[in-house]
């Protein structure tokens, strides 16, 4: 999957009398097949609304998004449709997101109906039962004629997964799927995602504003900061080799032992910039403790730190220039 939202912007009205928020901007992200690519941000950073955004879930003022290299046409009901079977979403709440007057059998199978996918009641159920398996709710009957408030937290997680696996999707958005839950449960649920990736091949993108999390089940990582990606590259790179500012200081607050180890806790300054008022410039740059005249002035485009490492800071090339003059 391939997002692309050139120098533009997603429209994300918060209130009507509120102006227009770059929510994304200008982020041209690739999602490659059957990785998870986390995506990793403070709140407000616009990492929901980029996840909705690939869905088609939020309104795009300008940009594309490439499914299997071809542009999806929203104005295409059929071609619409077909996107939203192979691509499909898992929400942060499992207490909001299933209906309580349904049952669980009813809440799995309403994907199906929707399309118009099953013809018998059999083939239903048995569709249903394959889901809830492959979520991890075993044995299925057990869960088909219970309603959500008679289920754990982690159980309504997992019946939103399999209502989320029931159309056989490729491509799933999970947004902060375990926030809500215990931390005791929330092994499981991770587990089970990576466990999806690996036998079915699924791509995953995750959404979270923890970092330790991320390098937990990821492949890759960005981190977003209003609006904008400023690190990207393979999990254990972003963490251990972080060259963004912003990316180091999201570490020194992270519990990652191993990577902390030898840092001095350092909170990050500052509050994060109103998004209805984007600094010039490099937009971290009143938090940055290396930000310098140029920061000021120049947006800084995400660029190659080593290979397959992108970051959108001014200090790579100023470190490269420093290097080359002692050379
Ligand atoms: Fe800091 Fe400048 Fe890099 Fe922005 S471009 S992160 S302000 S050093």
């Amino acid at each position: 999957v391939t997002f692309v939202a050139k120098q533009s912007f997603l429209k994300e009205l918060l209130m009507k009398e509120q102006p227009l928020v770059r929510a994304v901007d200008g982020v041209n992200v690739t999602i490659k097949k059957g990785e998870i690519l986390s995506l990793v941000g403070e709140s407000g950073s616009g990492k929901t609304t980029l996840g909705k955004a690939i869905l088609n879930l939020v309104d795009i003022a300008d940009g594309e998004i490439l499914f299997q290299n071809q542009v999806v046409n929203f104005h295409h009901k059929q071609e619409v449709r077909r996107f939203r079977q192979k691509a499909q979403v898992i929400f942060q709440d499992p207490y909001q997101s299933l209906n309580p007057k349904s049952l669980i059998i009813d809440i799995v199978a309403e994907p199906l109906e929707v399309n118009r996918l099953i013809k018998t009641e059999a083939e239903r159920n048995e569709r249903v039962m394959k889901a809830l398996h492959d979520a991890g709710l075993d044995p299925p009957e057990r869960y088909l004629y219970r309603y959500p408030y008679e289920l754990s937290g982690g159980q309504r997680q997992r019946v939103a997964i399999a209502s989320a696996l029931i159309l056989n999707p490729e491509f799933i958005v999970a947004d902060e799927p375990v926030s809500m839950l215990d931390v005791s449960i929330r092994t499981g649920i991770l587990k089970l995602l990576v466990e999806l990736k690996e036998s079915k091949g699924l791509t995953f993108l995750f959404i979270t504003h923890d970092l330790s999390l991320a390098w937990l089940i990821s492949d890759r990582i960005a981190i977003m900061y209003l609006g904008k990606i400023m690190e990207i590259g393979e999990s254990d790179t972003v963490i251990k080799q972080a060259v963004h500012p912003y990316t180091q200081a999201l570490l020194e607050v992270m519990p990652i032992p191993e990577v902390n180890r030898h840092r001095q806790r350092k909170v990050l300054s500052g509050e994060t910039p109103n998004p209805t008022n984007i600094p010039a410039g490099c937009r971290f740059h009143p938090r940055c403790p290396h930000a310098f005249d140029r920061c000021r002035e120049e947006e800084p485009v995400l660029q190659a730190a080593r290979s397959n490492h992108l970051a959108a800071c001014h200090l790579i090339e100023k470190e490269t220039s420093q290097e080359n003059s002692h050379d």
